[in-house]
């Protein structure tokens, strides 16, 4: 009964599949008989003019890196996955729209299709990905992008394509990624075959986007369920689309998203309130600068959490076919994060012009939600990977997150087979994004760098904090942003082209944590605290356990990775126009009603789980379950099939959290494991301080804490 009225209450997005995209190509008739007369015109514009513009070359580069993997070796097994094509449809097209493509179809290919002789793989997967949004005139970037529109789709179509190829070639079947300017295929005749686009006269439109796309496909010997051609003059019903009747993102939603300048995010991150510090408190003067080997993922490379930690942190978070496929294509942009200065300056503006045009790129090129701040000396690592100590370079950061995907995150448990995945997609999609605009900045003078989750100078939290983003969260290392929740990957841009910074902001998070305990109870190694805040390291946070979080992380059997406390928080919703009414009026009043809070928040917590928000929706589960091993895709031995476990135990008593202090992390360059010992970390709780007493050993002129200090306990 609660379940189905939970059903009633939401959207209609709720009832589409992953499959289906954003557009509602599937209202749309279909007419077998358009392939033929498309025999007739095998149209192509295939030949790529040279890249015009500083902006286009930096795309272009990225492409051509990408254009690295569009071919490569099978795995020497066939994936052990479903043999329906209906199936495997489902899972590549999910993919490719979980990758972000607006259109995505297959079809067969026909030997005159080819556009060599050696007609080679029988289906195609076609990928349509849109243009970015327009920038306005006086804006600087406006000239910056002329000429790079086409380039900058070109380069999203066919990141998605070598990423599905790979995918394919991990299942043992053999897949090839083509893009315009590397093509073995009339890319545009099998548009049309693969019912994304149409003719129009002799050029190709798509019936929501008309010309203002990029294609790629991937054509493959696996065989899957095809799609028709558009019907000739097919139209989608005006007002369904414009209400999203069909579950589609809707017309209106499209239509606000237009309207907004080109500097602000879809989400109106405009009407938060704006504070002077972050909401928790940071002891500037005391946050210790840690060396990256600190890092718990670092520290399970050298062994300190044990061989089979050791052993699986090579690959816990890509054991998906689809992560094998992103892998490589992630790792290509690590030696391209730094590169050559241009000696003559390009034109730029003030620190707010500058802002407001790299802010319009960084959503012209996809991230979700954008900010800046100035770098404090603590949010950079003391020493690098190879232990030697880093340079602090740069003065700004550009902040930059990408959305994990809501969908893919509703049908997942949060750590089930795809959940490494939905990292590895915001990371991959990040280092992109922040690689071009850094590409582009240096051609012009400007030094800059992309800080990747693949390889960082510095910590991002803070960042995030300090630009604005996001307020940090009970979940702990961690922060939470008004719209999208935890849900969200960060990418950095550092540089030194002066920038106008944002403020942090104060949406009540830290009153809404306080009272909801449901990633603690969610968590499955209780690695959340259910108490309250503590100063730790020189910052006030809900702290949580990092060696549990990271032991499950990596040596989940039953999945890749985890990311269950961000799938399961109230505050991972869809908060646009598109989104469940209760979901749009929380999260209105939420950022402007704080007065009410006292009343809302416990009644929103006990709504969140009534509603039973946090189960899995079956209907978005596009992905196998398959798991990489020893090269060759295979039916995992289990799979974790958790929903809500709204009996929990709510106390934490039964797992007091560990306390890996900075004065027990590794020294920068040591080389052999240094063993964790939990006993001893959650023995360590008495050295932590209440927010109170640090205030009051300051107020006394107390020394900053002898266990703040990197290293001194492990000489
Ligand atoms: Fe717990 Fe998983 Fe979140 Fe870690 S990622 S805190 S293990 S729910
Ligand atoms: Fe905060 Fe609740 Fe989300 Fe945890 S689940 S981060 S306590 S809002």
């Amino acid at each position: 009964m609660i379940g189905r009225t939970a059903v009633l209450l939401r959207d209609s997005a709720y009832r589409r599949p992953v499959e289906l995209g954003p557009y509602p190509l599937e209202a749309l008739a279909r007419d077998r008989s358009a392939a033929d007369a498309e025999q007739h015109h095998r149209l192509s514009r295939d030949a790529l003019a040279p890249a015009a513009t500083p902006l286009a070359a930096a795309a272009r580069r990225y492409a051509q890196l990408f254009c690295g993997f569009a071919e490569g070796e099978c795995a020497p097994g066939q994936a052990s996955g479903s043999l329906d094509p209906a199936r495997r449809a489902r899972e590549i097209k999910g993919a490719a729209y979980y990758l972000d493509a607006a259109h995505a179809g297959i079809c067969e290919i026909p030997s005159w299709a080819w556009r060599s002789e050696e007609a080679g793989h029988s289906h195609a997967l076609v990928i349509l990905t849109a243009e970015g949004r327009a920038i306005e005139p006086d804006n600087l970037a406006h000239a910056w992008l002329q000429g790079a529109q086409g380039e900058i789709a070109r380069l999203r179509a066919m990141e998605i394509a070598v990423c599905i190829a790979g995918q394919i070639r991990a299942m043992g079947h053999p897949a090839q990624a083509h893009c315009v300017g590397r093509s073995r295929v009339h890319l545009e005749a099998l548009a049309v075959l693969a019912g994304v686009a149409r003719r129009k006269g002799e050029r190709l439109a798509s019936p929501f986007l008309g010309e203002a796309f990029a294609l790629a496909a991937v054509t493959s010997s696996y065989s899957l369920a095809i799609d028709l051609p558009l019907a000739a003059g097919a139209k989608v019903h005006p007002l369904r689309h414009w209400w999203g009747l069909n579950g589609a993102v809707s017309g209106r939603e499209r239509r606000r998203c237009a309207k907004r300048r080109s500097d602000l995010s879809r989400y109106p991150m405009e009407l938060v309130r704006r504070v002077a510090k972050p909401t928790t408190l940071i002891l500037e003067d005391e946050v210790p600068q840690v060396p990256l080997r600190a890092n718990f993922f670092v520290r399970a490379r050298h062994g300190d959490l044990g061989r089979k930690a050791q052993r699986e942190v090579a690959r816990f978070a890509y054991k998906h076919p689809l992560t094998e496929g992103m892998m490589p294509v992630l790792h290509s942009m690590v030696p391209h994060q730094d590169g050559p200065l241009a000696a003559t300056p390009g034109i730029f503006g003030d620190p707010e012009a500058n802002t407001r045009a790299l802010k319009s790129l960084s959503y012209h090129l996809g991230a979700d939600l954008t900010g800046v701040c100035e770098i404090p000396d603590y949010a950079w690592y003391s020493h690098g990977a190879n232990g030697d100590p880093i340079a602090k370079r740069h003065k700004y950061a550009l902040v930059m997150l990408i959305d994990q995907g809501y969908d893919t995150m509703e049908g997942a448990s949060g750590d089930d087979w795809i959940s490494g995945c939905q990292s590895m997609r915001s990371y991959l999609h990040g280092a992109e994004i922040a690689g071009v605009m850094a590409e582009f900045l240096r051609s012009q003078g400007v030094s800059a760098r992309p800080q990747t989750n693949a390889d960082s100078e510095l910590l991002h939290i803070p960042l995030i904090l300090l630009a604005g983003l996001g307020e940090l969260s009970r979940i702990g290392e961690l922060a939470l942003n008004p719209f999208v929740g935890p849900r969200f990957k960060s990418v950095v841009l550092t540089t030194d082209l002066p920038l106008m910074p944002d403020k942090p902001i104060d949406f009540g998070l830290q009153y809404f944590c306080s009272r909801c305990l449901k990633c603690a109870r969610e968590c499955p190694v209780n690695a959340i605290p259910f108490g309250g805040k503590v100063m730790f390291n020189g910052y006030e946070i809900w702290k949580p356990d990092v060696e549990r979080c990271t032991s499950y992380r990596i040596a989940n059997q039953k999945g890749s990775a985890c990311g269950r406390c961000m799938k399961t928080c109230p505050l991972n919703k869809v908060a646009t126009a598109d989104g469940s009414l209760l979901h749009r009026v929380g999260t209105w009043l939420g950022i402007r009603a704080f007065w009410l809070k006292p009343l809302l928040v416990p009644l929103a917590v006990w709504l969140d789980d009534w509603l039973r928000f946090g189960l899995r929706n079956p209907i978005k589960r596009w992905w196998q379950d398959l798991e990489m091993v020893d090269g060759v895709a295979v039916k995992p031995a289990g799979v974790n099939e958790r929903d809500l476990d709204l009996g929990a135990d709510r106390s934490g008593r039964k797992s007091p959290v560990g306390y890996y202090h900075a004065a027990d992390m590794p020294l920068p360059k040591r080389a052999e494991a240094m063993p964790v010992c939990h006993r001893a970390a959650v023995d360590r709780a008495k050295l932590i301080e209440t927010v109170d007493a640090a205030q009051a050993r300051r107020a006394r002129g107390g020394a900053r804490p002898g266990h703040y200090i990197p290293g001194t306990w492990r000489r």
